[in-house]
C-alpha cells in the first residue's frame, strides 16, 4: 500500500470517526453523560493491518478484534498497553479454551468471559504472564440459542465464582443484541436487551471483592446510539467507520 492511499485512507477515517464522534456525542446529550464517559472501540476485524495504522493516524486508540490469532498477528506490529505500547486491543469474540494463552497474553481488556471453565484456563495463562487479565462477562440478554453468553439469571453467581481467580479481574459485563431489521426494531426489540444488561450489572451485590459491573460494553454500528442512551461504556464499531466487511 503506497504512503498516498494510506494518507487517503487516513482521511477517510478521519471523516467517519468525527461523524461517528458527534453522534455519541448527541446521545449523550440526549442521557446527560459527558462524551469521555463513553470509548469507541474500532473492530477492524478481516481488515489489514494498514488500516488499524492509518486509523491509529486518524485519532483512534481502542481496537477490536473477534479472534485472538488476528489480535496477536496485528499487536505484533502495533502493540497493546500490556506490551507496553500506546493503544489498547479489545478481544471481542468468543473464546476457545485452547487459545486462552494468546488471550491472556495479548487482550488488553478481553470481552467474552463465558464459563467457569475458560476462566480457569486463562486464570492459569495469566498467572503464567505474571499478569492480572482484564474481562467482561458476556451475557445473553437477547435470548437466542446461537448467541454464546451466561444467561441473565445466572450473571451474579457466575460474578461471585470468578472472585477464586486471582488472575482475572471483572470490570463490567458486555452482549451481543440481536439483529434489528429497522430502526423501530433498535427501538422496541434492541433497547430493552441493552436496558437488561445495565440493570443486571447494577443490581450486582459486589460479593466478589475483586469485580466491579461499571463497565458495559454494547452497541455496534447499528446500535450505538440506543446502547449509550442505556449506558453504553464501550461502543464496538467496523462498519460505520471502515465500510462493508469484504
Ligand atoms: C464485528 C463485531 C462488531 C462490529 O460490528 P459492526 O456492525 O461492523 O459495527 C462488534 N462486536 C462484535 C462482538 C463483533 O464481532
Amino acid at each position: 500500500m503506497s504512503s498516498v492511499s494510506l494518507d487517503a485512507l487516513t482521511d477517510q477515517i478521519r471523516v467517519r470517526t468525527a461523524e461517528v464522534q458527534a453522534r455519541i456525542e448527541a446521545a449523550c446529550a440526549r442521557s446527560g453523560r459527558s462524551p469521555d464517559t463513553v470509548t469507541l472501540i474500532a473492530v477492524t476485524k478481516t481488515f489489514p493491518v494498514e488500516v488499524v495504522q492509518a486509523a491509529v493516524a486518524a485519532g483512534l486508540r481502542d481496537f477490536g478484534e473477534n479472534r485472538v490469532q488476528e489480535l496477536v498477528a496485528k499487536s505484533d506490529v502495533l502493540p497493546g498497553e500490556v506490551l507496553a505500547g500506546a493503544i489498547r486491543w479489545h478481544l471481542i469474540g468468543s473464546l476457545q479454551r485452547n487459545k486462552a494463552r494468546d488471550a491472556a497474553a495479548r487482550a488488553d481488556l478481553f470481552h467474552a468471559l463465558d464459563s467457569m471453565r475458560l476462566a480457569e484456563a486463562l486464570d492459569k495463562r495469566a498467572a503464567q504472564e505474571e499478569r492480572v487479565l482484564p474481562c467482561l462477562v458476556q451475557v445473553n440478554v437477547s435470548g437466542e440459542d446461537t448467541k454464546s453468553g451466561v444467561e441473565p439469571d445466572a450473571v451474579h453467581a457466575f460474578v461471585d465464582d470468578l472472585a477464586a481467580f486471582a488472575h482475572l479481574r471483572v470490570l463490567g459485563l458486555m452482549t451481543l443484541a440481536a439483529p434489528a431489521a429497522s430502526p423501530e426494531e433498535v427501538d422496541t426489540l434492541v433497547r430493552p436487551q441493552f436496558r437488561h444488561l445495565r440493570r443486571l450489572a447494577e443490581s450486582y451485590g459486589g460479593a466478589n471483592p475483586h469485580a466491579t459491573t461499571t463497565m458495559l460494553s454494547m452497541g455496534m454500528s447499528g446500535d450505538y446510539e440506543v446502547a449509550i442512551e442505556e449506558g453504553a461504556t464501550h461502543v464496538r464499531l467496523g462498519t460505520a467507520l471502515f465500510g462493508a466487511r469484504g
